[in-house]
């Protein structure tokens, strides 16, 4: 047994460190942003027949273009976008990795706005790219202005703006992402992964893909549809930037059993989306419960709450763990992130913290 410091691993990886969020078995899950709902029995049955298919011709490659599951991707999507505009891989982090392989690299940097999405940087790093950790306005939002001083600034390869953000839960305007795209050279990616918890009738960056060849909205299916064990991101784009992602990506990299999964999901995407409101009800509960306990949470457009006003985060984390309840302490000074889940284990959630911030 060596250790990691003992392989000639590339330089540009020593002293990084892995994502790692916990994979303990606990009776209330609520650290990463899962959807509580199971898959209901009728989709699952619908989903192994498909699979069963899958099986029977599995002596084959799979389509390497995933045809059908583009053109259902495309029209969950509308918008009147159509296959070619669509790509998917593995988890929208393997979409992100491919985007960065494609257009990043070394010699070229990518930005993001921090606090954001934790797999940002280490998919960057990854990929040779490097990193450059941007700054946000006060209470975690976005302006189109300080979002565009700091593109200017850098001027990079890559812009990451997650909308709405992970682990803040803040919508983004679409005017942001406008004039980022303005104001940028490069690839601007939104990540649109909690797209489905915003408030009805808020436009998706999809709306603003005409016209402009940069811009990339990535989705995924491990989410709002419940899909977070199949492995399923996609994006929108131009065709171009889909041919780019073709030199990237891995000859038949989603496999049939994928494909074919993911395509029976779509075809009952309004049953599996049902949850939703169901979900979002259950943030707004912990939106409007936890400042009566003494806590700040942050205005969410997502299916999670960041709160601040927690005096000793690793304590409150302790605690909720002792009760089974698992939550996320996302390294931001005095902020706890949690999922909304089921109405029983938010219920959970706000007793145990009822019960804790009283003693
Ligand atoms: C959860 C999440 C994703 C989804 O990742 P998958 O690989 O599709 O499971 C993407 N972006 C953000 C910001 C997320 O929080």
């Amino acid at each position: 047994m060596v250790s990691l410091a003992d392989l000639p691993l590339r330089d540009d990886l020593r002293g990084l460190v892995p994502y790692g969020a916990p994979q303990e078995p606990v009776r209330v899950p609520l650290n990463v942003n899962e959807n509580s709902h199971p898959i209901p029995e009728g989709v699952a049955y619908d989903i192994v027949t498909s699979l069963a298919g899958a099986v029977l011709a599995a002596n084959r490659y799979p389509d390497r273009e995933f045809t059908e599951l583009r053109e259902g991707l495309a029209a969950y999507l509308g918008d009147g976008l159509n296959r070619e505009q669509l790509w998917a891989a593995n988890g929208s982090n393997e979409v992100l990795q491919q985007l960065l392989l494609a257009f990043g690299g070394p010699d070229r940097a990518a930005l993001g706005f921090e606090p954001t999405y934790s797999m940002y940087p280490i998919l960057a790093r990854g990929t040779g790219t490097a990193w450059i950790p941007g700054t946000r306005d006060d209470a975690f939002q976005l302006t189109a202005r300080t979002a565009v001083r700091q593109v200017r600034e850098h001027a990079p390869d890559l812009v990451f703006l997650c909308s709405p953000n992970n682990p803040t839960g803040t919508p983004l305007a679409l005017e942001t992402i406008r004039e980022v795209y303005d104001a940028a050279p490069g690839i601007v990616v939104v990540d649109e992964a909690y797209f489905e918890f915003a408030p009805p009738g808020t436009p998706s960056a999809v709306t603003l893909l005409p016209g402009r060849e940069r811009l990339v909205v990535s989705r995924s299916m491990s989410k709002a549809f419940a899909f977070a064990g199949a492995r399923l991101g996609y994006l929108a784009a131009d065709p171009a930037v889909i041919d780019a992602l073709r030199l990237v990506r891995l000859p038949y990299h989603l496999s049939a059993f994928t494909q074919a999964a993911a395509s029976a999901a779509l075809r009952h995407s309004g049953e599996l989306l049902a949850v939703v409101g169901d979900i979002t009800q259950q943030r707004d509960r912990i939106l409007a419960e936890l400042p009566s306990l003494g806590f700040s949470p942050v205005p969410s457009a997502a299916n999670f709450v960041l709160f601040g006003d927690v005096a000793d985060p690793r304590a409150l984390f302790a605690a909720l763990l002792d009760r089974g309840i698992l939550i996320r302490d996302v390294g931001i000074p005095f902020h706890l992130r949690v999922t909304a889940g089921t109405h029983e284990e938010t219920s959970e959630f706000l007793a145990a913290m009822t019960e804790i911030s009283r003693r």
